[in-house]
């Protein structure tokens, strides 16, 4: 664990000056963000006034991601670090809170109302971070993005507030095609098995089951037990697909369809999903709005509902 001296340290090294004060107006904002989804909101409210980098790319598991040499050295000269807390990034978490001492550093989803969170079943005091599984609770994490860059260039509040405006009703939209489409599910199929528990959100949200083969945390492993339990239910139940994660691998899932397959049960994958990071930079799969697009449009058509093939506004791949 990198603590804050040795933070100054590589900073130092890397000849970089810190604490010199706000960047001049007329400078793109420079914003480091931790997941690809925090620097996608921060892309969407900022637009043009920010430089925004984000620390993890498609297919990183936060769980376990550890910050590198590079990332330093980007937090170092950021203007804002924005990161999403919650404990999603765990072993980031202490270096970050020791960053916060020197520069603005923000955890976006961390002062959610505890009301809305989702109570993780290992630890009292912890809750469940997946909220950008439900684009109503990824709506508090936008403004809450705003907040931060306001405090950060309060003299462009007016453009972060009409980005802001802007991209939750794009919000409001998504949340409308997805709530269409997964409750064109036949009730009996409402069950989403995936490879860990990064889908509460949107089980609450959609009135889905959802059963993760390890949980909250990538960093425990599924027992054979725990596989064993998952094919009795899938037989038990009649569940026909199951699903993969981008960012986490596909071992334990694989085990589930064979372990069916041994009882006579056929079990397809139905798709990959993008739980803990979105897909390529560039494509309609790499933003948020392409990421729950792609999620709710795979599922639908697995589970026996109705979906537009390239979801919808027709641009998934
Ligand atoms: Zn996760």
């Amino acid at each position: 664990m990198l603590t804050k001296r040795m933070f100054l340290a590589a900073a130092t090294a890397c000849g970089l000056a810190l604490g010199t004060g706000p960047a001049m107006a007329s400078e793109r904002l420079d914003v480091v963000a931790t997941t690809g989804m925090i620097a996608d909101a921060a892309r969407e409210v900022g637009g043009e006034l920010l430089e925004v980098r984000a620390l993890m790319g498609p297919g990183v598991d936060p769980h376990s991601y550890r910050q590198t040499r590079s990332d330093i050295v980007a937090m170092a000269r950021a203007d804002l670090v924005l990161w999403h807390g919650l404990y999603l990034e765990a072993q980031l978490e202490e270096f970050l809170l020791d960053l916060a001492a020197d520069r603005p550093v923000v955890a976006v989803a961390e002062n959610l109302p505890r009301d809305v969170l989702i109570s993780h079943e290992d630890y009292a005091d912890k809750h469940d971070p997946h909220v950008w599984m439900d684009p109503e609770l990824w709506g508090l994490v936008v403004l809450n993005v705003r907040d931060a860059l306001i405090a950060a260039r309060p003299g462009d509040e007016a453009a972060f507030r009409a980005n802001a405006e802007a991209y939750l009703a794009q919000l409001a939209e998504l949340a409308r095609y997805t709530d269409a489409v997964l409750a064109s599910v036949p009730e009996e199929s409402r069950v989403l098995v995936t490879a860990h528990d990064a889908f509460n959100y949107f089980g609450a949200a959609h009135d889905f089951e959802v059963v993760g083969i390890q949980g909250i945390s990538t960093e425990s492993e599924a027992g054979l037990r725990r596989i064993g339990e998952l094919v009795d239910m899938l037989v038990a139940r009649d569940i026909g697909a199951v699903f993969v994660e981008s960012s986490v691998s596909d071992r334990n899932v694989r085990a589930l369809v064979e372990g069916a397959a041994a009882r006579g049960h056929e079990v397809v994958i139905g798709g990959e999903l993008y739980s803990d990071a979105m897909g390529a930079p560039g494509s309609y799969e790499g933003t948020y709005l392409g990421m729950i697009d792609h999620n709710a449009t795979v599922i639908a058509s697995a589970l026996g509902g109705t979906a537009p093939e390239r979801g919808m506004q027709g641009l998934l791949n």
